[in-house]
């Protein structure tokens, strides 16, 4: 079953699957069956500093608002959102935004934009996968602070 048509060349993008936004906000609205049609769109936009982001369409046509809300809201980080979901691996944010403020605001005395806890997040989860290895290749069920 069909989704959205690619942008470019009207060729449908199925429920569930893979699809390309353009990295320019105002570009949202467009979706692209390829990097090849998103390619075109670039050339005809004259981006500067442009790349194509890979989605998944959501599975079911009742999905569509949620997902479109989502990608408001959040920009950029709605990819790696969305390639987590495919992942099955729970994306939560893993840090305490309010104590992460706290420790910018009194170390320079600036302002924390919304999105670092996502990315700092991340890079916790890949500490926590390196760890994960490393006890792993011990032989032990527990991570311990000697991991990382
Ligand atoms: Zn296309
Ligand atoms: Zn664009």
């Amino acid at each position: 079953m069909s989704w959205r048509k690619c942008s470019i060349c009207k060729k449908d993008i199925p429920l569930g699957g893979i699809y390309q936004v353009c990295s320019i906000s105002s570009c949202r609205k467009s979706v692209f069956c390829s990097v090849t049609c998103w390619d075109v769109h670039n050339g005809v936009m004259g981006h500067k500093s442009a790349w194509a982001e890979e989605e998944v369409a959501p599975t079911s046509l009742d999905e569509t608002g949620g997902l479109r809300r989502k990608i408001i809201i959040t920009g950029d980080a709605s990819s790696r959102t969305t390639a987590a979901a495919k992942a099955d691996i729970p994306r939560d944010i893993l840090i305490v935004v309010s104590k992460l403020k706290s420790y910018i605001k009194a170390r320079a005395d600036m302002n924390t934009s919304g999105d670092v806890a996502e990315v700092l997040s991340d890079i916790v989860r890949t500490e926590c996968d390196k760890a994960i290895e490393k006890a792993r290749s011990e032989g032990r069920k527990t991570v311990m602070d000697r991991d990382f």
